[in-house]
């Protein structure tokens, strides 16, 4: 897959017009491999960047992938939400949030 090919709708862009992501997960399990990033085009990074705007306004905070989009970021940073990997110990909802986002104030709260 050539890096200024978008994965999502097919069509070819400039590379610095590119956002990408690295969803979790493995390719090969034997040894285990991470997934290869996805390269997106921008206006598919703006679709994108929405649906995690629908999810966060829905309180979906659990998604997010391993290495963030640009689209991600944004969407996350408009909701003041924070990421939380579970090596910060910050309670949300009465359990240790781990890999999942979690709104600002509790954030701060937590780890403060
Ligand atoms: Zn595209």
């Amino acid at each position: 897959m050539v890096a200024n090919q978008c994965q999502h709708c097919g069509l070819f862009f400039k590379y610095e017009e590119m956002d990408t992501y690295t969803p979790f997960g493995c390719s090969s399990y034997d040894p285990p491999e991470p997934l290869d990033p996805i390269n997106i085009c921008k206006k598919c990074s703006d679709k994108l960047k929405h649906d995690f705007l629908n999810r966060f306004r829905n309180e979906e905070y659990k998604y997010g992938d391993w290495q963030k989009s640009k689209a991600e970021r944004d969407a996350a940073k408009e909701c003041g939400l924070v990421w939380v990997n579970g090596a910060q110990n910050v309670e949300y909802n009465g359990h240790r949030a781990f890999f999942e986002y979690v709104p600002k104030k509790v954030f701060n709260r937590s780890a403060g």
